[in-house]
């Protein structure tokens, strides 16, 4: 195929592409893999629209960018140029991350967040942390629910 841009101006058109493979979260899939974690599913239909979704364990996974989202561990300077552009932007994102995550938890599902920075330190203990969360009985059937339910019949 013919190539259409100079490269200063593919450039500028790729920065624009929705960054569906942006490097935190690929090292976050290739971690859960390792852990022989699968079947997610990429940017589903659902509120937010999570980074993965696992439709039967009904978990949602967000990758939070620390800038975009505000990491209060990074702390990352807002730009000083253009605050009023900046400013807003980002205080919406927290807000609407706080707001998608209680819509998906009213719908039933789990919610994982997990900062850029915790992937660049350490991909494994982050795939670990979906794992788990995965791995949690389902809601009717816990073992503290069993427990009072027979201790409740013994009486
Ligand atoms: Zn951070």
């Amino acid at each position: 195929m013919a190539d259409l841009y100079g490269p200063e101006v593919r450039s500028r058109v790729m920065s624009r592409i929705r960054k569906t493979d942006s490097g935190p979260e690929v090292r976050l899939r290739k971690a859960l893999y390792a852990l022989g974690v699968r079947g997610w599913r990429l940017r589903a239909k659902l509120p937010g629209t999570p980074d993965l979704v696992f439709t039967k364990a009904r978990v949602a996974v967000f990758v939070d960018g620390c800038f975009w989202h505000a990491c209060p561990r990074c702390a990352i300077p807002r730009p000083r140029s253009n605050r009023r552009y900046w400013n807003p932007k980002i205080d919406r994102n927290v807000a609407r991350d706080k707001r998608v995550g209680k819509e998906l938890r009213a719908l039933g599902w789990r919610v994982v967040r997990i900062w850029e920075h915790q992937i660049v330190r350490d991909p494994r203990s982050c795939a670990g942390k979906v794992l788990a969360r995965l791995q949690l009985p389902e809601s009717g059937s816990s073992p503290s629910r069993r427990q009072t339910a027979s201790s409740s019949s013994a009486r």
